[in-house]
């Protein structure tokens, strides 16, 4: 689950992480006022999206009047933001973040992960914050340093400081950099985030420490500890067919083909995506139904599938382990039935009471197609759709 930066924010300050004082609105006439209430010389006007990059592509400007406030205001609110992250279509931007202007003399960049191959906690650091860290991992990765963290200390100072060293923090501004970098840590460690990111993390003019940009993304499995963190949740930032499946506890991302997939168990789903587009296909979505999924879910999973207007053919490939193929037999004839399905239905299903299940689709009378293979069903699906 991604949130806006100004939540991010909220965070870092519970953390002792310092930010900029910032005020999100909705509105131009809040933008003023937020403006004027903060006083100063200089404001930020922020598009507050579920994307970053907003700098590159027009959705951040520095103000100098409280005219040029109103102007930027007016200007970025309500546009569409298209950014190396939000996708050719864009994001609406519904929500600025109005901030004190800061003094920038270094701009350096902080993230922290967790590291699969390590099983740890992994903080990495760059003195070429501000811009995309992607192109410096890429062409320049020498300039990222990294700590892997041990879980039974936490971060520790002695981290922090050979952290902050190596950006080239200076050596009268380390006492800062450690609360700001064990803040961080401590923010994404109490609150199961799977991504917390400053970028910019900034160096002032007096040799303060402050977190200019705040991105966090956190563990959907972890959620049900996290109230506070639901509540940030912005559901116009998500996509709508994705908000409705989590709604049925089905794991749905929407993708950019025309065969739509439906599989019970996330690698099971991978390795079906894999198999059509290696048969010349291309896969409307990734949909894992789960373990346990009843025939409702199975038909809501049909409704979701289907509102998506390129899906040209679907494709069920079901494993009976825990869930019996019969039953499944049952929730795909009556999602059929239910949703009057008008594309190709090509049906894989192995495992207990498999010949049940495929007796009960043959005795349906509906144009099911069958397969046994995930090669084969894969074919099928991509001739269905040719
Ligand atoms: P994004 O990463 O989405 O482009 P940022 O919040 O990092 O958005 O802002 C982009 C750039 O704008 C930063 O790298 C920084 O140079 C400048 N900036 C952002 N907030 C402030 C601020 N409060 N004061 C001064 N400059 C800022
Ligand atoms: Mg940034």
């Amino acid at each position: 689950m991604k949130i806006h930066e100004y939540q991010g924010k909220e965070i870092l300050r519970q953390f002792n992480v310092p930010v900029p004082r910032g005020i999100p609105v909705t509105t131009v006439n809040d933008a003023l006022a937020a403006a004027k209430e903060l006083g100063g010389r200089v404001w930020v006007v922020k598009a507050q999206i579920h994307a970053g990059g907003r700098g590159k592509g027009g959705g951040v400007k520095v103000a100098k009047t409280l005219d040029e406030v109103q102007t930027y205001a007016n200007e970025i609110l309500g546009m569409q933001l298209h950014t190396h992250q939000t996708g050719p279509e864009g994001q609406k931007v519904r929500r600025l973040l109005i901030e004190e202007g800061a003094d920038i003399k270094q701009e350096l960049y902080i993230g922290i992960v967790t590291d699969r191959g390590t099983q740890r906690v992994c903080v990495m650091a760059s003195s070429e914050g501000g811009m995309d860290i992607e192109e410096v991992a890429a062409h320049t990765p020498e300039k990222i340093i990294k700590i892997f963290v041990d879980p039974s200390t936490g971060l520790t100072d002695a981290d922090a400081d050979q952290l902050s060293l190596g950006i080239g923090i200076p050596a009268t501004s380390l006492p800062q950099a450690r609360t700001a970098l064990k803040g961080l840590y401590q923010a994404y460690w109490q609150t199961d985030a799977s991504l917390a990111e400053i970028n910019p993390l900034i160096v002032t003019g007096e040799g303060k420490i402050i977190a200019l940009d705040a991105k966090f993304n956190f563990d959907p499995n972890a959620l049900f500890r996290h109230p506070e963190i639901v509540a940030y949740r912005d559901l116009d930032e998500e996509d709508p067919a994705e908000i409705e499946a989590s709604r049925f506890d089905l794991a749905y991302i929407q993708l950019d083909g025309n065969i739509g997939c439906l599989v019970n168990g996330a690698g099971l789903a991978m390795a079906t995506m894999d198999t059509i587009k290696l048969f010349g296909g291309e896969p409307a979505n990734f949909l894992d139904v789960g373990g346990g999924a009843s025939a409702e879910k199975v038909t809501e999973a049909f409704k979701i599938m289907l509102k998506n207007p390129k899906v040209k053919a679907i494709l069920v490939n079901i494993f009976g382990g825990i869930m019996r193929c019969d039953v499944i037999a049952q929730g795909v004839i009556s999602a059929c039935r239910t949703v009057n399905l008008n594309v190709p239905l090509v049906v894989r299903m192995r495992g207990t009471n498999e010949a049940l299940g495929k007796q009960m689709l043959a005795d349906s009378g509906l144009p099911i197609i069958t397969a046994d293979t995930m090669a084969d069903a894969a074919t099928q699906a991509v001739a269905a759709v040719k």
